[in-house]
């Protein structure tokens, strides 16, 4: 079986022959990983219509080898990175070759460096090259299978341990311990663990607060499996809550259930998910109180494309990952929000985070 990364390199061209380009350097760590297989942090990928080079050094010799299949690697020994790679992209694509580079990744000096060494015309086209990684292919939908069941699993545990009486941050640091004995390389982002009207904060930092019997909680986490992440949010009452607690939280849920049944491959993350899901908050009053967009997608990065907004959407594709995870926050009150990575297909969509919705009341 050809590595994945020959099949993503293909298509990596195919977008090089669109945009009339002789070659592409990558410089986003992550597009670099998707493309070649290389895990390090430090690395460039010249990418030309026949010659792919990784460039990097000594540090990651080995793992180059290790990882990396059917590109040349370039040993970065006396020159800074981005130096040698732009001596790199003259010396294999030729003299006045027609480059793409990503804008969003390369500060002001060292796109200055890229000017200076290279003599032919630039074009911005990182955002064409990270979405080859939007829509899944079968051996990153297993890793992120994976990595959804994990947190569902660990969640669980967690929170079957009880939450009254606990600091937001013991509870986040539990979550990060069962990860790591599930098997997952950690955290794909640190946790949100938030009580009371702290929650009313969408992203509330876990603080010594102790979380006390009333309260809802919002817990908002995914682990990391090879890279490929998840991102699950339930709110749970620790103890027994109010009876305005539980209808916030019906009507949270309600709206999520609202965006889900609008994913589908040809929908628009911004006219028919959140709207879908924003209108049912807002038919309850509550609109003023639902501050953040409504997904996003998943993938080897925790916030990735698609994008779900009020303001910016995408139209989904099957295979592509994302989220749908409507709020409600209160100041001084609560915050509620749920959310379940999903995988968008050809006529809904397929949860991967699985852990139950319901308002679940716990000691
Ligand atoms: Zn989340
Ligand atoms: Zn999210």
């Amino acid at each position: 079986m050809t590595h994945p990364s020959a099949t993503r390199t293909a298509r990596l061209r195919d977008l090089l022959e669109g945009l009339r380009l002789d070659g592409v350097l990558v410089t986003d760590p992550v597009d670099v990983r998707y493309l070649s297989g290389f895990r390090g942090d430090d690395a460039t990928l010249v990418v030309g219509r026949s010659a792919s080079l990784l460039c990097t050094d000594s540090r990651f010799w080995e793992q180059v080898r290790e990882e990396v299949r059917e590109v040349e690697l370039s040993r970065v020994t006396s020159e800074p990175l981005l130096e040698h790679s732009a001596h790199e992209v003259r010396r294999v694509l030729g003299s006045g070759a027609r480059l793409g580079y990503q804008g969003a990744q390369l500060s002001h000096a060292s796109y200055r460096t890229l000017r200076r060494v290279h003599d032919g015309p630039l074009r911005d086209v990182g955002r064409a090259v990270t979405r080859l990684r939007v829509v899944k292919d079968e051996a990153e939908l297993a890793l992120l299978r994976r990595a959804a069941a994990v947190t569902d699993e660990a969640l669980g545990r967690v929170v079957a341990g009880g939450l009254v009486g606990r600091s937001e941050r013991d509870v986040a640091w539990d979550l990060r311990a069962e990860y790591h004995r599930l098997g997952a390389e950690g955290e794909a982002f640190a946790a949100i663990v938030a009580a009371g009207d702290h929650a009313a904060q969408a992203h509330a930092l876990p603080g010594e607060r102790v979380i006390r019997a009333g309260e809802l909680v919002v817990i908002d986490t995914g682990a990391r499996v090879e890279g490929y992440c998840s991102d699950i949010t339930r709110t749970y009452a620790a103890g027994e809550p109010s009876d305005e607690l539980r209808r916030i939280h019906e009507l949270v849920l309600k709206a999520q259930l609202a965006g889900l049944a609008a994913v589908r491959a040809g929908a628009h993350g911004r006219t028919d998910v959140d709207a879908a899901a924003r209108a049912v908050i807002a038919a309850a009053g509550h609109g003023d109180d639902f501050g953040h967009g409504t997904g996003h997608g998943v993938g080897l990065e925790v916030h990735e494309a698609p994008s779900l907004g009020r303001a910016r959407g995408d139209r989904l594709e099957a295979g592509m990952v994302c989220t749908v995870e409507p709020g409600v926050y209160i100041p001084g009150v609560a915050g509620v929000r749920i959310e379940d990575t999903v995988l968008v297909t050809a006529d809904g969509c397929e949860r991967l985070t699985v852990s139950p919705k319901e308002l679940q009341v716990v000691g």
